[in-house]
């Protein structure tokens, strides 16, 4: 290793140091920090987030990785050497294009964004937020500039959760996936089928939900010794690095779902994060390829795994041990009753056959917005039309509609990594079943290793090495296609609701 690259590593070490002790502050923030320490806490973190900025963008980070960039320039370019080098530059040539000026009017704006957002919400007011939302686009259309693109503004930004995708190719994968979820959502309603759902409805005591949650868990693989779980009001899952992976859930005593299923999704992101390459920590490999494979592993473990019939008929025992309101219902009324499909205004509320539409129409109003075919004013008539075709139902305000999402309060970009998260993991899944012979007999023996030791050695261990499409090319040997995830959701579907 020459004197540089090791001067590049204990540099970028540090800057991995800082962001994961600002994280546990964010984590604080987010579960046990007092009221009252809020305003401190925002200006620890901003300082150590410029601290992050400073270091990343300096001219140590540009001398060390230009002299890295040449001294290394003979070896292999996958090696684990120039992976890192190709890492670190793309994040400082992102991090070098926009000024701090910009970064900070976005910030400042984002606060401004978020605030009018929670008002214009609550009265249901889209005129009121509408003037931010312009603000907003037009900082995003002036940072796409400085950072460039190719082919769509959209690229700029697919760049920084999915590295290498691009708005065609995510197009592409939607217009498939959108006229059969469409057909699958009218021929269920049409069937006039319903699932009964009484059993997760009820009293269910908030310490056994935990202590069960707790359970499932550690069950499919979560290490407990490297993570904890505890109660937010939004659940989600913050790494500290590969050895302090936490998972956070909300507990509703009357509906068993909703901390039972967070707690499997959010266990999926922190197996993912337990399993990054430990040897590599600190480095640009030991992170996750993009929020789109992220999306994967939570999901997979979340509605495949979790889910499925085996499942439920496996973990039954265990739900009536903690709750004998559970004995009145057999395996395959939970199955059915964690499956039902309805048409709903909330995307955080939908289900998995619903889901993936929401996630179009609003990538559909967002790249409309940037190719300037749409202005924000018409955004509420957009909405829902789409939802009128989509769904079959039109929204009774904007607040169930278009301003649900707290997402545009902080710009553009972000919800195609939940569709995208939905089709790898149905992609992956069918190659792992190939691997496996028989995931769901594990599932039903509730021997989860096997499946949790594939994901290890196909995705996680392969931290960043790969881009995303590249990845489930290399583990599939297929292109990036939602046909599989079609063919899960309409045999799983036309069984449930017989159609
Ligand atoms: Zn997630």
């Amino acid at each position: 290793m020459s004197s540089s690259f090791s001067d590049f590593k204990t540099l970028y070490s540090k800057i991995v140091n800082i962001s994961e002790a600002t994280s546990l502050l964010f984590w604080d923030q987010l579960t046990y920090m007092p009221e009252g320490s809020s305003s401190a806490r925002a200006e620890q973190a901003a300082t150590l987030q410029s601290i992050v900025h400073e270091l990343s963008t300096g001219n140590e980070m540009k001398d060390l990785l230009s002299k890295c960039e040449a001294e290394y320039a003979s070896e292999d370019e996958n090696g684990d050497t120039r992976t890192m080098l190709r890492i670190a530059r793309r994040d400082f040539d992102r991090g070098t294009k926009l000024p701090a000026s910009l970064v900070e009017e976005k910030s400042r704006h984002s606060t401004l964004a978020y605030n009018t957002w929670v008002k214009a919400r609550e009265r249901s007011d889209f005129d009121m937020f509408a003037p931010v939302l312009k603000k907003t686009l037009e900082l995003t259309m002036r940072e796409i500039d400085l950072l460039g693109y190719k082919d769509h503004p959209y690229d700029a930004l697919l760049e920084e959760s999915e590295p290498g995708v691009t708005h065609a190719q995510v197009k592409a994968v939607f217009s498939e996936l959108k006229p059969a979820l469409i057909s699958l959502i009218s021929r269920i309603k049409e069937s006039g089928n319903s699932v009964d759902v009484s059993c997760l409805h009820g009293d269910f005591d908030l310490d056994k939900q935990r202590a069960l949650t707790t359970f499932a868990v550690k069950e499919i693989g979560y290490n407990f010794s490297m993570g904890r779980q505890d109660p937010t009001v939004h659940p989600f899952c913050i790494s500290m690095s590969p050895q302090d992976v936490r998972i956070t859930t909300r507990y509703d005593a009357a509906y068993f779902s909703a901390a039972f299923y967070a707690s499997m999704h959010e266990a999926g992101h922190a197996l993912y994060e337990q399993g990054l390459p430990l040897q590599y920590a600190g480095t640009p490999l030991c992170k996750a390829a993009s929020s789109g494979v992220h999306e994967s592993q939570s999901r997979m473990w979340e509605n495949i795994v979790g889910r499925s019939r085996e499942y439920c008929t496996h973990i039954m025992p265990r739900f009536r041990e903690y709750f004998p309101s559970f004995s009145n219902c057999d395996p395959e009324e939970l199955y059915r009753a964690v499956n039902c499909v309805k048409p709903s205004f909330i995307r955080v509320e939908a289900d998995e056959a619903t889901y993936n539409l929401h996630v179009l129409l609003r990538f559909e109003i967002e790249s409309a917005l940037l190719e300037g075919n749409l202005d924000v004013d018409d955004i509420p008539d957009a909405w829902d039309s789409a939802m009128e075709e989509y769904f079959g139902i039109t929204p009774p305000s904007d607040a169930e509609g278009c301003l649900q999402d707290v997402h545009w309060t902080g710009g553009f970009g972000g919800f195609p990594c939940y569709t995208l998260g939905n089709v790898i993991s149905l992609q992956l899944w069918d190659k792992l079943s190939m691997d496996l012979t028989d995931p769901k007999q594990l599932i039903l023996n509730g021997e989860f290793a096997p499946i949790l030791t594939w994901l290890r050695e196909n995705v996680h261990s392969q931290g960043m090495r790969y881009q995303p499409f590249d990845l489930v090319e290399k583990i599939t040997g297929t292109k990036i296609t939602a046909k599989p995830l079609i063919d899960y959701l309409n045999n799983k579907y036309s069984e449930i609701y017989g159609i």
